[in-house]
């Protein structure tokens, strides 16, 4: 479980109940808490360099609210965003929140959930009679703070009640206890975040390893959530047939599933996310060698560095097939 070292608050957060509960919950059991004009722009994060700083943040906890009306799109995974958490407590070195949420990588909650939740709501009535499907874990890992903020378990009984809306999220963390006996109507797609063993072991820090990951899962299927796997980033190095094949292997126990997919995403860089590794982890071994790679402008004005044409297509091909012989009813959502 997650424990904050310190917490945040503001102000306007302390007349939801939600709020008030936290502030009672952490001086009670004595974590150091500070309060903060928005949970935007939070200052006060001891540390002297950007790298400490950013591990002194991501053992922070801002409690906020929530002002946006607007929720932003998010393909290709679903239609919108739901943010029912910003930012992290796992440390992946080639994690995309490095960029995006720039140097306020602490761990941030909302105490409005219903408001956010009756946003939703209008995105919905919107689109109708189309479909909406929210995707929580868009900026996010929101399991880990899950036992202090419940935005998942809420969001599930929401869109339990919703003909026309669904939710997903994809974690990497193993919290899920508190989930597995509510009352979903499979309209929340659980989803976990999965590598090889080697890409584990170097790159992902502070985060549940392989057998715990899939230990949750079973107990997701167990309860009937529909389930899928998102492989990301998939980092074709050494024996990674060998290493990849193994991990299909390992999921085999999930075969039949009903709703299963696949996600699969290779690994690319921007210029800026190198220089962000780089300071934040000067020793990483993550493969980020431009000349190895194909330059691809995106349509923000900013281009990222992808394996080149052909490998991608080996590696398409070695997905596709592997997964198509184990799973042979199970769907490949996109591979990027
Ligand atoms: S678990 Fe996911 S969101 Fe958290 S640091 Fe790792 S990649 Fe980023």
């Amino acid at each position: 479980m997650f424990r904050p070292e310190k917490v945040f608050f503001e102000r306007d957060a302390l007349s939801y109940p939600l709020g008030e509960k936290l502030y009672r919950t952490f001086r009670e059991k004595g974590v150091e808490i500070g309060f903060t004009g928005s949970h935007n722009r939070v200052t006060g994060i001891p540390g002297g360099s950007r790298r400490e700083k950013f591990f002194r943040a991501k053992r922070t906890l801002v409690v906020g609210v929530r002002k946006s009306r607007k929720l932003e799109t998010c393909r290709p995974s679903a239609h919108y965003q739901l943010p029912l958490a910003t930012g992290c407590p796992g440390i992946c070195e080639y994690c995309y929140l490095h960029t995006n949420l720039g140097r306020n990588p602490y761990i941030r909650i909302y105490v409005n959930q219903e408001e956010i939740l009756l946003t939703a709501l209008d995105h919905i009535k919107k689109r109708l009679p189309a479909d909406t499907v929210f995707e929580g874990a868009a900026t996010a890992d929101p399991l880990p703070v899950e036992p202090y903020s419940g935005a998942l378990a809420r969001a599930i009984a929401f869109f339990a009640e919703q003909e026309h809306g669904s939710f997903r999220f994809v974690t990497k963390f193993t919290g899920v206890e508190p989930l597995l006996h509510l009352e979903h109507r499979g309209k929340t797609k659980f989803r976990f975040s999965l590598n090889s063993q080697q890409v584990i072991a170097a790159y992902e820090h502070a985060t549940p390893r392989l057998e715990a990951r899939l230990e949750a899962a079973s107990r997701v299927a167990a309860a009937g959530y529909p389930l899928g796997f998102m492989i990301a980033p998939i980092i074709p190095d050494g024996d990674w047939r060998e290493e990849y094949s193994d991990l299909l292997d390992r999921l085999k126990t999930f075969q039949g599933h009903p709703g299963l997919s696949f996600e699969l995403i290779t690994h690319r860089f921007t210029a800026r996310a190198k220089q962000v590794i780089r300071e934040l982890f000067p020793e990483s071994g993550l493969p980020l060698d431009e000349e190895k790679r194909s330059f691809k402008w995106g349509q923000f004005g900013y281009g990222k560095y992808l394996y080149p044409k052909d490998l991608l297509e080996e590696i398409e091909c070695f997905f596709r097939e592997g997964i198509r012989e184990r799973f042979p009813e199970a769907a490949i959502e996109y591979f990027v």
